[in-house]
């Protein structure tokens, strides 16, 4: 059976709730209705008027007083215990220089135990005047003896102080470790940057969490993403211990959104536990297991991600493949014999070509309904943009990376190559099914700025004024598929979820404004009203008018 195609349980026994005054989001159009709740579903949607008497004793009524009701929004690509984790860093996001990295992490450390490691998120060298990757010489001077790890805002390259690098064992002895890169000085000595599978070397020496630890993230993370209206997730390569703490969570009836499970492809004990069981529903309708996920190649940032050519602004450098084609082949063929959906990291054209080739090789008549997909997407040759389609396979995009990455994007690819990237236009005209998500904690989490990111290609401070490469943009319907009936699809949830209607769960986000019909600066200020999964509140604004998606 494939993983979500039915709700296997439910939340009986709970009162009936009726929302009325709602102007309801559902696939005719958008109607004023009454949705009524029963059991975690949506039993009925009646016009005003046409409900025969009073709702039955015990009914819990909500006035949403003209509120706009859509589908529950899901991400369909992000991080769930990294982001969590991400809320318990020193957040180094718009960091305008080194210094500034290196201040930030000063005040985050003070107070905190020496011996205790300093993680941090979200550094960019392209935001800061030279552009180059830093040294920890000043983070050494400044916090002497404290183990610190700081990942770029792609997580995938980091800057490790001196005692991280001596915890870890690295020095100018060691060896770059396949598909990974030590970042060196003149002299040899590591500078401290690490890049893709180079980073591992360090975050394997740092404490791993216990599992009170990782729960605390989880939810935490949840609680946000619900703030955010948020009411379903795709988690993006789930390990062996998230995975033990979502099942409890699951059983214990204490997970508040939806979480769809990709499997972390890279842990071979995993796959062999998992893989031996069918995918499908934890003990709740909470949490499913239905893919695996496996990374292709690294990010375009760091110069990670596999391109066909040399990179424009480094020549001799195509990227770094974290599978061999055969590796990745073989892994894909596994997962799908299990009957896994399988999810490929793929960002260079050369790892979109590949994941493609992974795919085309299986046989359609067993695979094409398991529905793999490619997350990111971001880089296709235009040979490629028609293989989505036809071999049915998901693009999994993330419409906020494509603002975030265009000041420095086409450095790296070139006046030919930067026309494949983002193509989100091309691969819907070309008949792809797209799902969106943010990739948090890379980007935020804000669905609001997935759709305007989707609708304009610009940044939220309204730049580039005409979008950049326009010709990209999706219209406000398509944008909110992406977030909707799309990354339903993309989780084989789109019998239940994914759009309003009788028998689907009650998965709803409740909004101030119509989406579709606003103008997109507008989306930036929507407000969050209420997140409603399972028919239960998970969030609602505050009397004060605090409304959810405060960043
Ligand atoms: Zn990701």
């Amino acid at each position: 059976m494939l993983a979500g195609a039915v709700l296997v349980s439910s939340h009986a026994g709970a009162a009936d709730r009726l929302l009325i005054n709602g102007l309801v989001h559902t696939p005719d159009g958008v109607v004023r209705e009454s949705i009524l709740v029963r059991d975690g579903r949506i039993a009925a949607l009646t016009a005003p008027g046409e409900s025969k008497g009073a709702p039955p004793a015990g009914t819990e009524v909500v006035d949403l007083a003209g509120a706009h009701v859509l589908p529950g929004l899901t991400d369909a690509h992000l991080h769930l215990t990294g982001y969590g984790t991400s809320l318990e860093q020193v957040d180094l996001n718009g960091a305008r220089s080194w210094d500034e990295v290196v201040e930030r992490v000063i005040r985050f450390s003070s107070g905190r135990p020496s011996g205790e490691w300093v993680e941090g998120r979200g550094w960019d060298q392209n935001l800061w005047s030279d552009h180059a990757f830093p040294d920890r010489a000043a983070l050494d001077r400044a916090l002497a003896g404290r183990a610190v790890l700081l990942r770029r805002v792609d997580g995938h390259a980091a800057i490790a102080s001196g005692k991280a690098l001596k915890l870890a064992g690295i020095d100018r002895k060691t060896t770059d470790p396949p598909g990974g890169r030590i970042v060196r000085r003149s002299g040899g000595e590591p500078s401290g940057v690490l890049v893709d599978n180079a980073v591992d070397l360090v975050s394997r020496v740092v404490p791993k969490p216990g599992p009170a630890v990782i729960e605390r993230r989880i939810l935490a993370a949840c609680d946000a993403l619900a703030r955010f209206g948020l009411t379903q997730i795709h988690d993006a390569g789930t390990t062996a211990d998230q995975l033990a703490v979502l099942r409890s969570l699951d059983v214990a009836g204490k997970l508040p959104i939806r979480v769809y499970v990709l499997l972390d492809g890279s842990d071979p004990q995993l796959l062999d536990r998992e893989l031996a069981l069918p995918p499908g529903w934890g003990r709740q309708e909470m949490l499913r297991i239905g893919g695996v996920k496996l990374y292709a190649d690294g990010a375009l940032g760091s110069r990670g991600a596999l391109l066909g050519a040399d990179y424009s602004d480094d020549p001799g450098n195509r990227g770094l493949a974290v599978m061999s084609a055969e590796d990745l082949t073989a892994a894909v063929r596994r997962a799908a014999a299990a009957r896994y959906q399988v999810a490929i990291h793929a960002i260079g054209d050369e790892a979109v070509h590949r994941a493609l080739d992974a795919f085309a090789g299986l046989d359609p008549r067993r695979h094409i309904r398991l529905r793999h997909r490619i997350e990111h997407s971001q880089i296709v040759r235009p040979e490629d943009v028609a293989r989505f389609a036809a071999t049915q396979v998901i693009a999994s995009i993330q419409p906020t990376h494509c603002t975030s990455d265009m000041p420095w994007a086409p450095e790296r690819l070139g006046p030919k190559r930067i026309a494949w990237a983002y193509r989100w236009r091309s691969l819907l005209d070309a008949g792809a099914q797209l799902a969106g998500g943010s990739d948090a904690p890379v980007e935020s989490p804000d669905p609001r700025l997935g759709l305007y990111a989707a609708e304009t290609r610009r940044r939220p401070d309204g730049t580039p004024a005409d979008g950049w490469n326009p010709g990209e943009r999706l219209r406000p319907s398509e944008a909110l598929a992406l977030f909707t009936s799309g990354a339903a699809v993309a989780g084989h949830a789109e019998r239940w979820s994914g759009a309003i209607g009788v028998g689907m769960a009650a998965d709803l986000t409740v909004v101030d404004v119509d989406p579709e019909q606003v103008p997109p600066e507008r989306l930036l200020q929507m407000k969050i009203l209420r997140t409603v999964v399972a028919g239960r509140d998970v969030f609602v604004a505050d009397a004060a008018g605090r409304t959810g998606g405060a960043r």
